[in-house]
């Protein structure tokens, strides 16, 4: 098959587009033909080997985040989906046994948390093979590329939100890097739990399309101190929750937006993981430091349910075909977009 592969971590450089061995299903796993792959940011870190899940295992192939049509099991398997069905899929690959599993938190698996694009072959790549129960069946109201735009996204952000942050009806959201996909998602989800939301971005170009998808408030932390307008947008009482995934300065930042009481959640750091906490505010405040990873299939599968109602849409920045995968990761790096990319597999063998 055609993919994008990496033989050495660096920049977008290292991706190339070549032939590597059809993907063989085993026990359990089902074979998708990939229709559009969804970037992620963590692509990047795990190109560059900021972080090195693969454990210098190459070529790797990287995504997460699929759509396509179900072809094919693998022996002694089944799952309630068809052959020839449309699909995506949870990206997650857990133990299934550990304690942190059976007690429905895969997401936090204890002995082999993994997941696909990252510790396996992901699905940049005209095939790809995932556990048959991580398949969710797809509406048609959703293309391929809207769906492939979908899953980390959308799952990440209701899991930090309704399940770790519990965001309550009329609270204040403070959104940051408004333009990232997660954030997309997360503004979205926030207004349909009856949140007020304030998104923060670099440029004003970024903060308009943020209001069209329904940011009530924005701050341009470029032209503005974000802490003060925070308090200006607030009359002086902060946020209830900030939801953070950039890490360095920002989380910083985002803490002293918060109220009394506020909740901090974070599900990254895409600039740094090195941050100064403001103790002071934490123990005065009594504010929340909350962590989030990933989703459970679950999560994911109640997601899918408002984007097939449209109650939910993803907002896709460019869609690209997979062999410009470079170009699309340099797109991301010069943070020139504003939500997802994706990259679409031409399909001329069939
Ligand atoms: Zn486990």
């Amino acid at each position: 098959m055609r993919a994008v592969m990496y033989r050495e971590y660096g920049g977008p450089e290292v991706l190339e587009y070549a032939e590597m061995p059809d993907p063989v299903p085993g026990r359990g796993e089902a074979l998708v033909e990939v229709h559009a792959a969804g970037i992620n940011g963590f692509d990047l870190m795990a190109r560059s080997g900021r972080y090195k899940p693969n454990k210098n295992v190459f070529p790797h192939i990287l995504g997460g985040d699929f759509a396509g049509r179900l072809v094919a099991f693998g022996p002694d398997t089944a799952a309630p989906i068809a052959i020839g069905a449309r699909v995506t899929g949870w990206w997650v690959l857990s133990c299934g046994f550990c304690r942190q599993c059976r007690d429905g938190h895969p997401n936090r698996c204890a002995t082999e948390y993994r997941y696909l694009g990252a510790h396996e072959h992901g699905a940049y790549a005209e095939y790809v093979k995932v556990p048959a129960a991580n398949l969710i069946p797809l509406s048609d109201n959703l293309s391929f590329e809207e769906a492939a735009a979908a899953p980390s996204v959308f799952g990440t952000a209701w899991h930090m939100l309704v399940t770790r942050a519990q965001v309550k009806p009329a609270e204040t959201v403070l959104v940051n890097a408004a333009s990232s996909g997660l954030s997309t998602a997360a503004i979205q989800l926030c207004k349909r739990m009856g949140a007020f939301v304030i998104a923060a971005s670099s440029t004003d170009a970024k903060l308009a399309r943020a209001k069209e998808i329904g940011a009530d408030e924005v701050i341009n932390y470029n032209a503005v101190d974000t802490v003060k307008a925070v308090y200006a947008l607030t009359n002086g009482r902060g946020v209830d929750v900030a939801v953070e995934h950039s890490g360095g300065d920002f989380l910083s930042k985002c803490l002293k937006c918060l109220t009394q009481g506020g909740r901090l959640v974070t599900v990254g750091g895409t600039l740094s993981y090195d941050c100064r906490v403001p103790l002071h505010y934490i123990f005065h405040k009594e504010l929340k430091l909350i962590g989030s990873n990933s989703a459970t299939k679950s999560e994911l599968e109640a997601a899918f349910a408002l984007l097939a109602r449209g109650e939910l849409r993803p907002v896709i920045d460019t869609i690209m075909p997979l062999e410009d995968a470079a170009e699309a990761h340099r797109r991301i790096e010069a943070a020139q977009h504003f939500g997802k990319i994706v990259l679409r597999v031409e399909r001329a063998r069939h």
